[in-house]
């Protein structure tokens, strides 16, 4: 009887090659660095990874092997070295799987945001053309749609299973790893574009590998951590951060499907680092359950991706005896400086650059490094820096100067000891009549009035001045603020030109996922000055 598909999409003929491609590329001595270091040591490993919502434990060894299973369909789905995987998924044991099994198929694995709608998620199959689309089993229709006339294939994960995870099943539990260079690219990441369109930041083996090295190391993160994992796995943030240093530490991992206090203050004495966005914070403290006990056996808990106001911080303090590091990074760079894990974690700052990455400050206009204590740009160069924007050789080039360093358009000041603060975003900046503004500095003032929980200063358009400074407040629960009061403050702690010449007050900030705030939705909201 003729066969019924090709013979190199039977099980025997895949077999015969993984053996083929086994015995070629050990002959060879071929590596890829990623997944030597983060997976490869744990192969039969007996010890427990993953532990999951519903209970369930899934040790190193299995973990890995399932990583395996994932790589065969990758290549049966035609999957190639360098070729894109595209994964819209929830946060599950198989999705984590996927990752390293991309990774050991020398693909690259392009998770996105779970928010994003149909129309958003159509720019990204056209721009990243992936070989392989990996979604929600509930976004199925959406995405069989939006793939048509693609060359991508789709499959399904969910909860309850999927055709990827029934496919898995069926594979063989290991897969010889394929080999990648160490510049070879391992993820892109789109960034979460609050202007124009997302850019998708191309990160290599050694990117990522490099700083999940540096920051387990500057943690301290061994195998005898456990980590609660509460934050989504399609960001720098969750995947890479928290992920890779559990990985290259072997420590355990309390998988979360989502931040939930209950959930988090169930799990609090059981674990010993917590990795989070600050709201993560403002939230436990917010919680009167919350206590000093509960946290006696943590090690460590750090904040990063939007910054950690200097009262959280202490409040913190005052609650449970532990001071939060606050690091800093993002998507295009990984992490680039963090508080120190000996030493003075000091509020309102973001540390000192990582050992191997060069930071400097310069100036907007002349782009010369400024001295101490004055405002500029962060620059940053190193192994952590990413390869560019994924056909966007333009962007990259605006950004990414010739001499190595990128330009984060962060804006910070340094003192003469090397630790950096970040005043804001230089998209935020106001300038008004000719003054620069930095939100953050008046920021700072509101939040110190007494009921006034946070702030938000962004700037609208000005006939005269060309913009001018207005003031998202939230007031702590069951205050009225009086406005008056706020004003008469602002008067006698800010310069003239840095007064907000209007005050909005809200329940709450607008923030994306990862906890940031979008001033964008404010100006965009903004009703004007008159
Ligand atoms: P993302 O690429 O989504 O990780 O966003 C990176 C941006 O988040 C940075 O350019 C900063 O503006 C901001 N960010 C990250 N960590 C901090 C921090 N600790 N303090 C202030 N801003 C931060």
């Amino acid at each position: 009887m003729a066969p019924t598909s090709a013979p190199w999409h039977s099980e025997t003929a895949l077999d015969a090659l993984t053996l083929l491609k086994t015995s070629f590329f050990g002959w060879l001595h071929v590596t890829n660095s990623l997944y030597d270091a983060l997976f490869a040591p744990h192969e039969r490993s007996e010890r427990p990874f993953l532990t999951l919502d519903n209970g369930h434990s899934i040790s190193y060894g299995d973990f890995v092997a399932r990583g395996a299973q994932m790589a065969q369909v990758l290549v049966s789905c035609g999957v190639g070295p360098g070729d894109r995987v595209l994964v819209h998924a929830p946060k599950l044991a198989d999705t984590l799987a996927l990752y390293a099994g991309t990774v050991q198929a020398g693909a690259v694995y392009l998770p996105l945001n779970s928010a994003y709608t149909e129309a958003e998620l159509a720019y990204f199959v056209e721009n990243a053309e992936p070989k392989l689309i990996v979604c929600d089993a509930a976004q199925e229709t959406e995405w069989q749609s939006l793939s048509r006339g693609t060359q991508a294939s789709v499959l399904t994960l969910s909860e309850a299973g999927g055709t990827l995870s029934d496919w898995a099943d069926a594979m063989p539990r290991s897969f010889a790893t394929l080999p990648r260079e160490d510049a070879d690219l391992a993820a892109l990441l789109y960034t979460s574009g609050t202007t124009g369109r997302s850019k998708g930041a191309m990160l290599s083996h050694r990117n990522l590998l490099s700083n999940a090295r540096t920051l387990t190391e500057l943690w301290h993160i061994t195998d005898a951590d456990r980590l609660l994992h509460a934050l989504p796995i399609f960001h720098t943030h969750g995947l890479f951060v928290a992920l890779n240093t559990a990985l290259l530490a072997g420590a355990e991992v309390r998988l979360m499907k989502q931040f939930d206090v209950d959930l988090l203050l169930e799990e609090l004495p059981g674990g010993t680092l917590l990795m989070g966005v600050p709201t993560f914070y403002t939230r436990l403290l917010a919680d009167p359950r919350f206590t000093r006990d509960l946290t006696s056996a943590m090690r460590l808990f750090i904040s990063g991706s939007a910054p950690l106001l200097a009262e959280t911080h202490a409040e913190f303090e005052a609650r449970t005896g532990h001071r939060i590091l606050e690091r800093y990074g993002m998507t295009e760079t990984n992490m680039i400086t963090s508080n120190p894990y000996q030493g003075d974690r000091r509020a309102g700052t973001v540390g000192y650059p990582l050992p191997n990455v060069e930071v400097r400050i310069t100036d907007l206009e002349e782009k010369k490094e400024v001295s101490a204590g004055e405002i500029g740009v962060i620059e940053v160069r190193g192994d952590n820096v990413f390869q560019g924007y994924w056909k966007m050789p333009e962007k990259t080039a605006e950004e990414l100067r010739q001499d190595g360093f990128f330009i984060t358009g962060d804006l910070a000041t340094s003192e003469p000891d090397g630790r950096i603060s970040i005043v804001g975003r230089a998209k935020d900046l106001i300038i008004a009549g000719g003054f620069n503004i930095y939100p953050k500095e008046v920021e700072d003032v509101l939040n110190g009035i007494d009921g006034i929980s946070e702030s938000a200063v962004y700037g609208v358009a000005h006939p005269d001045f060309g913009e001018s400074v207005v003031a998202a407040l939230v007031p702590e629960a069951d205050k009225v603020p009086d406005l008056d009061e706020v004003e008469a403050i602002a008067r006698e702690k800010l310069a003239r030109f840095k007064h907000p010449r209007a005050y909005r007050v809200l329940t709450e900030l607008p923030r994306n996922a990862m906890g940031k705030v979008q001033k964008n939705l404010l100006r965009d909201q903004d009703p004007g000055l008159k």
